[in-house]
């Protein structure tokens, strides 16, 4: 069994986006520049937004937190978004979702100017990533993508089943994977609530990506030995014994799963670092496309 690294991987990425603001800083041109918005104090929010923040500050680009209260209006929130559309000193933003329930999260993710739509979820870059155009893929999926090439794992033909059709992530995945070009090429299913065989999918599967967000959902027997499995969910799942009180939970059940997997993703320190380190290249492609062009 090969451990898919996302860690390590992360690190390595990280390290080539450093590399690559040396190379702008000595030709005297100001880092590339990520903002993020949070809005409320959501706790698991402030996390994310906070390690955001962090790994930017690592690769020398510039970062901004832009913190917002919990009640802020739908039209603050739109102000916002177009102020930072307008500031030529930022290359890329992020809104941090959830957002409170009396903003619509469809208008704001609307309002972002695509061009800085680090996030990849505005419905161009959607639609310029299903058509193999250029555009910003969603962090999650350009994470997952990455792995499977910088360990070389085939996809070329292979069964693929993606658990979960969200639009930031099973969706995109299927998507990704079935295209015509290296590491994709699969035969892809995706499945979600409705399936009604799933067993008998994943057992057919050479490859599983699992994103639903149900702990440890996926076991051994659901799964053919030699199986790639790369697992996505997140849950924070109580634990007395750790000093936050939670430990994190993928939706593989890993002890179960990794012995019969030829690949597999762990959580924490799976996909996860991969997804921070892909809207830290995002922000670079955003920096190269239309800073320096
Ligand atoms: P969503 O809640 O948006 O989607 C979950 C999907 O799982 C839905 O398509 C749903 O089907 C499907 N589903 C639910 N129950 C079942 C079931 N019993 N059998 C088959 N399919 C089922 O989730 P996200 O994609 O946003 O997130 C999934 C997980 O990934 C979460 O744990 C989240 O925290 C994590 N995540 C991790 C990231 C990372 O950086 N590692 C980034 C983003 C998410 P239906 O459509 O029919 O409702």
């Amino acid at each position: 069994m090969i451990l898919l690294d996302g860690k390590k991987t992360s690190a390595d990425i990280k390290e080539e986006i450093a590399a690559e603001v040396t190379k702008i800083i000595k030709q005297n041109k100001r880092p590339p520049h990520l903002a993020a918005v949070l809005v409320g104090e959501d706790g698991a929010s402030m996390t994310y937004v906070k390690n955001k923040v962090r790994a930017c500050e690592k690769v020398g680009f510039e970062s901004t937190l832009i913190r917002l209260k919990d009640s802020t209006t739908e039209e603050e929130l739109l102000q916002q978004v177009h102020a930072l559309n307008a500031d030529d000193s930022i290359d890329g933003f992020i809104v941090q979702l959830p957002l409170p329930s009396q903003i619509n999260e469809e208008k704001i993710l609307l309002a972002v100017d695509p061009k800085k739509d680090v996030d990849g979820f505005h419905p161009t870059n959607f639609g310029r990533m299903a058509l193999e155009m250029d555009s910003f893929i969603s962090a999650t999926p350009f994470g997952i993508m990455q792995l499977i090439e910088r360990y070389e794992i085939e996809t070329s033909g292979k069964n693929v089943l993606v658990v979960g059709r969200s639009n930031i992530v099973g969706r995109p995945m299927s998507i990704l994977l079935s295209q015509k070009k290296p590491f994709a090429n699969a035969t892809v299913t995706l499945a979600h609530s409705r399936t009604k065989n799933l067993k008998e999918l994943s057992l057919q599967s050479d490859i599983i990506v699992v994103a639903l967000g149900i702990p440890n959902f996926l076991k051994a027997d659901m799964v053919s030995e030699g199986t790639v499995v790369i697992d996505v969910g997140i849950t924070r799942v109580d634990d007395p014994s750790s000093a936050k009180g939670y430990k994190l939970v993928g939706d593989v059940d890993y002890d179960e799963v990794a012995p019969k997997s030829s690949h597999i993703t762990p959580v924490p320190g799976g996909v996860g670092p991969m997804t921070i380190a892909m809207l830290l290249q995002n922000t670079l492609l955003a920096y190269q496309r239309y800073q320096l062009s």
